[in-house]
């Protein structure tokens, strides 16, 4: 049984490697050159302590407030593009306590199976990207935010989660190297990291041990359907058929949607990072400003800093005053670590595929039976991509996946 899987994120590659695991061949199209996307270059956290969706209450009035702001950590450019206009009207809705707590436990639990994938993962034989298991620190300076922080916790703990809240006095204990200027922080322990290239290399390279094909420089242009099902992919290298077709395809889920008669809405939500090769003050533990919403993570000898959620088309543009709104941030929580601005050239970028309710497209097609999804991950796509790869492979072997994921369904919105 052949299966073709457009795009080769952390989402394809994940799908590719657990399908093949239970006997499929697989192909992956891939647009690039297998080199980057947005599953190389970001904070590499796996997140449990993530059970908020982007859309969720306060984030209006806080996104209005921060558009005045040219540095600010969150930004919809404002256009009267209809796709934009739609999402944002969903995202609008989406945004309430009703469904935060609705989807809460469900993204809590896909990201503790996910950490447990990355545990097994972990220990097969040519996998070593770096697993760390400290935990990830959320560090705040208000009064406004503490008290925010330590009602999330409650309901962290509510979902099983390991976290517990510092003093100043505990958290500086824990990071000798830095001094820090904080009022408290909240230590989430379930949480972990790793060192996100060496994974999609590893991934890759099991995948064509096993006799996978990548397909690089591969669009896809569309999709010919007939009897029910995903007939051929059309592409600029060829048609390709298969039993089973998985659409990833990161921020162009969209797209690739509309080519199956699918509608999916989506946008992307561009971020950066800035990697520093040999840093002089190093953490411990990986870090989240909580007001900045800037990502610290120490990462297999590199310290890398990412942060800013940009709601627009897919640009080539780098916002250096965002990059600079990252970098000042840092000394504000530890004032002797100063991250100079690096060279253009210098500055990743990746686009977080953005659902308007905060929620994966993740299921089969109810259009096309050959068809399964797995996309719009938003700011967890890399702590998710196991689970999310393990429940396409459950799905295309037709066994009960080990999650329910009717809250996830890819044609939710058509
Ligand atoms: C600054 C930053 C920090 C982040 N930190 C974290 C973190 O700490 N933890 C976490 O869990 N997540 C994090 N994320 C989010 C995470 O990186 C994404 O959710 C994840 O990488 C998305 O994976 P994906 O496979 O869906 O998409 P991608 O990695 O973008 O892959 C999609 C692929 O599909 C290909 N494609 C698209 N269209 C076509 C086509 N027509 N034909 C062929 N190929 C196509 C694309 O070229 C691309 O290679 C971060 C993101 C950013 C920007």
């Amino acid at each position: 049984m052949k299966a073709v899987i457009v795009g080769a994120g952390i989402m394809g590659l994940c799908a590719g490697y657990y399908l093949q695991q239970t006997g499929w061949e697989i192909i992956i199209l891939e647009k690039g050159d297998l080199e980057d996307n947005c599953s190389y270059g970001n904070a590499g956290m796996i997140v449990p302590s993530h059970f908020v969706p982007l859309a969720s209450p306060g984030i209006i009035a806080r996104g209005f407030r921060w558009m005045l702001n040219s540095k600010s950590p969150f930004y919809i450019k404002p256009s009267f593009n209809p796709d934009l206009l739609k999402w944002g009207l969903r995202f609008i809705r989406s945004a309430n306590q009703k469904h935060a707590d609705a989807a809460g436990p469900f993204l809590c639990a896909l990201n503790l199976y996910s950490r447990q994938l990355y545990e097994e993962l972990s220990e097969q034989p040519g996998f070593n990207f770096a697993l760390e298991r400290k935990g990830i620190v959320m560090y705040y300076k208000t009064k406004k935010k503490e008290a925010e922080e330590i009602h999330l916790r409650e309901t962290a703990v509510r979902l099983g989660l390991d976290v517990s809240i510092l003093s100043r006095q505990e958290a500086q204990m824990q990071e000798p190297a830095v001094e820090l200027d904080v009022l408290g922080a909240v230590h989430y322990r379930s949480d972990a990291h790793l060192y996100p290239k060496k994974l999609m290399q590893q991934l890759r390279q099991s995948l064509q041990n096993g006799g996978a094909l990548f397909m690089p420089h591969c669009e896809v242009t569309g999709m010919q359907t007939g009897k029910g099902r995903i007939e051929k992919i059309l592409t600029s290298r060829g048609d390709f058929e298969g039993d089973l077709v998985v659409i990833t395809g990161g921020a162009w889920l969209p797209f690739l949607g509309r080519m199956a008669d699918v509608h999916i809405p989506l946008m992307p939500g561009k971020g950066y990072s800035v990697t520093q090769f040999l840093p002089e003050k190093e953490l411990q533990i990986p870090a989240i400003l909580s007001e900045a919403k800037v990502a610290i993570t120490p990462m297999n000898g590199y310290m890398r800093y990412g942060g800013t959620m940009e709601i627009a088309p897919v640009n080539d543009r780098i916002n250096l005053n965002r990059v600079k709104g990252i970098l000042d941030s840092i000394p504000l929580y530890f004032p002797n670590l100063k991250v100079p601005l690096p060279a253009v050239e210098d500055i990743w970028y990746g686009f977080r595929p953005c659902s308007p309710d905060g929620l994966p497209y993740l299921g089969r097609s109810k259009k096309w039976k050959n068809l399964i999804f797995s996309g719009g991950h938003a700011m967890s796509g890399l702590s998710l991509g196991p689970a999310s790869g393990k429940i396409v492979a459950d799905l295309a072997n037709e066994k009960t996946t080990s999650l329910p994921i009717a809250i996830f369904d890819p044609e939710r919105f058509s």
